[in-house]
């Protein structure tokens, strides 16, 4: 059986992929553009003895992702899927423009349709799937400055539980994974004093690794987890207590 990860390139994408690498199942990684990072993570799962393929593919073009999931399924059957890909292009609604929050939510929600869709048959037939969408924080409480990202990530939430609801019946599992503050390209470029009052509000008082997003991916993924499905669990360190 495969493993696809959309964004495996770099940040929370790529230790994902080295920590499902633990399964010893083929692994196909998409990227957009960073084609170097893209390697750079398939060199590190080669080291661990794992088979695996990067394809570029923009997660919001429909042909894209049905070659991305053609290609998997020529290694194997494709078993789990995550919808990790995702971007921001933030700013105060008044002032945000139409195309950035049509661009996010392509990206972040249209994609993840997408890619779900042209893994479901493949995974009926099997009886066996699970489907892992990256949220957010943001998606389950509104963030300021960020009305395209939160309502994408809320969106996924939906998403999320109405697959669930759809392909419990064929032993499909769909789950979310809502990180806070991790540290990742995405958060370097937070204002000092946004990354302070965040840090301030945080319980265990330090920004995530990606790893301690990729170990939950993995707890999703695996059997330990055959009974939960519908589900958003947050990664965020006790950001919303
Ligand atoms: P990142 O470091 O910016 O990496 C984003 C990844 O997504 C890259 O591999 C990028 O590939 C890929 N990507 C972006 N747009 C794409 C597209 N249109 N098609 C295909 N691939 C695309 O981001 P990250 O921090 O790892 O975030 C990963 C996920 O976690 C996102 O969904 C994000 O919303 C979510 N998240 C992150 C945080 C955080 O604090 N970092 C918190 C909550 C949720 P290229 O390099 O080729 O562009």
């Amino acid at each position: 059986m495969s493993i696809i990860i959309t964004g495996g390139s770099r940040g929370l994408g790529r230790a994902i992929a080295l920590r499902l690498a633990d399964f010893n199942e083929p692994i196909v990684i998409t990227y957009r553009s960073g084609a170097e990072q893209a390697a750079a993570t398939l060199k590190e799962l080669e080291e661990k003895g794992v088979p695996c393929l990067a394809v570029q593919a923009d997660a919001a073009d429909e042909t894209a992702c049905a070659e991305v999931v053609r290609q998997a399924e020529t290694l194997s059957p494709v078993r789990v899927l995550v919808n990790n890909a995702g971007i921001t292009r933030d700013g105060l609604a008044m002032r945000m423009k139409e195309a950035d929050f049509t661009q996010v939510i392509d990206t972040n929600l249209v994609g993840p349709f997408l890619m779900s869709k042209a893994v479901l048959p493949g995974m009926a037939k099997n009886r066996n799937g699970s489907i892992i969408n990256i949220t957010s924080v943001a998606g389950l409480y509104g963030n300021a400055g960020q009305a395209n990202y939160s309502a994408s990530k809320a969106g996924l939430v939906g998403l999320t539980k109405t697959l669930a609801k759809e392909m419990g019946g064929r032993n499909i599992r769909v789950n979310a994974v809502a990180p806070g503050f991790i540290e990742t390209d995405m958060t370097e470029n937070l204002p000092e004093k946004i990354k302070k009052e965040a840090q301030a509000k945080i319980s265990l008082r330090r920004f995530g690794q990606p790893e301690d997003v990729a170990g939950v991916v993995k707890f999703l993924a695996s059997d330990d987890a055959q009974y939960i499905t519908g589900q958003v669990i947050e990664v965020g360190g006790g950001l919303t207590l």
